[in-house]
């Protein structure tokens, strides 16, 4: 079968060969998946051949970029990666940059900021954009810009029939793509909007949770009075005692408060969050987009992990009370509203527009945590009213998929799964 691959640009791995760990594996190691062949992809002409190769021989695919959100393990099959697929071209009249499958936002980054742009990444730079896009995109900027998906101008597709589409044309696909993440096909590039945005003035302040119980309370409140050029977070966590980790937050359970804030007073906005009391450390100040991987301050090791989220129409006292007591997992909760509230010109399939907050609980462990993950997350159940399926990487009943949508939509994305992928070749992370 594989002399089948055999003219394709890109590279081929079956299990004895050389590099085949190195090229299934991403950032997440929980379940990894375990395909007969890995396909390193060189252009979308690679993907349509593999597309169609799987397709005839019946094997299932799945698609990797940089792998953070793995899940639903691929047994057999083939796993196209797109770690070769890293262009990115900048139109700065235009404002727009156009992304290959595998580029990551440090590339979009980097490629942007000569010309004093920035696109809507996320934390974490070293993601993949595409799967970032694909899954919504809750950015640095989120609150003044909106979702990643609501600034998206075109996707190029392989579809499952080995078409390569221009999503754009198809206003079913065009919509399904922006939120309902590789249920549809395998994304070759994507052109998106940039923003003028030079720096943001933005970092953490780690207050220890011992000291400042109410850090948290605190900051839940700053949030009902802050503009929405003001995005922010806050993650609960228990550093270890570790030489690796900054002496002063070593062993501490800690409130991180992540700021980002485009207004022109940023510090005086971020003032009531200073008078909290002393942090442990205090990175907040002016810093180039190019160095806004700085504000959540993310470790960079590849793992086991899962994460479970929930997105919320308010963040209630008494819920925060009982998250602020776990020291297991790790709790990240997103302010939100401001321009995610408003749907995009071009609809997409990103629902819950009214929700305030997200939380999420992102659990460190070899094995399948999602029945403690619930029972985090249980005490903000009255105020549930979905989830983001960027921050799900733990398995979903259909139930809790469902009620990552919009009433109905959940239906029209299965009914077009079903349409554009009838014989099920595609193994997404969330299969619909
Ligand atoms: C440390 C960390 C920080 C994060 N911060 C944020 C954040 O600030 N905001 C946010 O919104 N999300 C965030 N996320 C979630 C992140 O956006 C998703 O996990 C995203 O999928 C990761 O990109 P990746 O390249 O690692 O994806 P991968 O794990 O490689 O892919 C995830 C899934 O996307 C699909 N996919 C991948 N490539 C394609 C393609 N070319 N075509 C079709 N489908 C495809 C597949 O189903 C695949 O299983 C974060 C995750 C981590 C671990």
């Amino acid at each position: 079968m594989i002399t089948e691959l055999s003219s394709i640009d890109g590279l081929v791995w079956t299990k004895d060969s050389a590099g085949y760990d190195e090229a299934r594996l991403g950032f997440q190691r929980l379940d990894p998946h375990q395909p007969a062949y890995v396909v390193g992809a060189a252009s979308a002409q690679d993907i349509q051949q593999v597309v169609r190769f799987a397709s005839k021989n019946r094997l299932k695919l799945a698609v990797k970029a940089k792998g953070h959100g793995h899940l639903n393990r691929l047994d057999g099959g083939v796993l196209i990666t797109t770690d070769r697929l890293t262009g990115v071209t900048v139109d700065a009249d235009e404002k727009t940059a156009v992304i290959e499958a595998g580029a990551t936002w440090a590339q979009v980054i980097e490629a942007a900021a000569p010309h004093g742009l920035a696109p809507l990444s996320g934390s974490f730079p070293n993601l993949g954009a595409v799967p970032y896009i694909l899954g919504g995109g809750l950015g640095l900027m989120a609150r003044q810009y909106g979702y990643a998906a609501d600034h998206v101008r075109r996707i190029e597709v392989v579809s499952p029939d080995g078409v390569l589409r221009p999503a754009e044309h198809d206003p079913d696909l065009f919509w399904a793509l922006r939120g309902g993440i590789g249920n549809f096909g395998i994304v070759t590039r994507v052109e998106v909007d940039l923003f003028p945005v030079k720096t943001l003035y933005g970092g953490s302040l780690y207050y220890d949770l011992t000291a400042y119980p109410d850090a948290l309370e605190t900051w839940r409140d700053w949030t009902r009075t802050v503009p929405d050029t003001i995005t922010s977070a806050v993650a609960l966590l228990r550093f270890p005692d570790f030489p690796q980790v900054p002496a002063p937050l070593r062993g501490k359970h800690v409130a991180q408060l992540q700021l980002s804030s485009l207004a022109d007073d940023g510090e005086e906005l971020i003032r009531p969050l200073r008078e909290i009391g002393e942090p442990l450390v205090d990175t907040v100040g002016e810093l180039p987009y190019t160095e806004s991987a700085k504000i959540f301050a993310e470790p960079d090791h590849p793992g086991s992990f899962s994460t479970r989220n929930i997105l919320l129409s308010e963040l209630d006292p008494k819920a925060l009370d009982t998250v602020r007591a776990e020291t297991q997992c790790i709790i990240g909760i997103r302010h939100l509203g401001g321009a995610l509230a408003k749907a995009p010109e071009v609809p997409n399939a990103l629902g819950h527009r009214d929700a305030q907050y997200s939380v999420t609980v992102l659990s460190i462990s070899e094995k399948d945590e999602s029945k403690r993950q619930r029972q985090v997350l249980e005490p903000f159940a009255d105020q549930t009213i979905g989830r983001l399926l960027n921050f799900s990487s733990a398995p979903l009943d259909e139930a809790e998929l469902r009620a990552a949508f919009d009433d109905g939509d959940y239906d029209r994305l299965k009914k077009l799964r079903a349409n554009y992928d009838a014989e099920g070749l595609l193994q997404p992370n969330h299969p619909f």
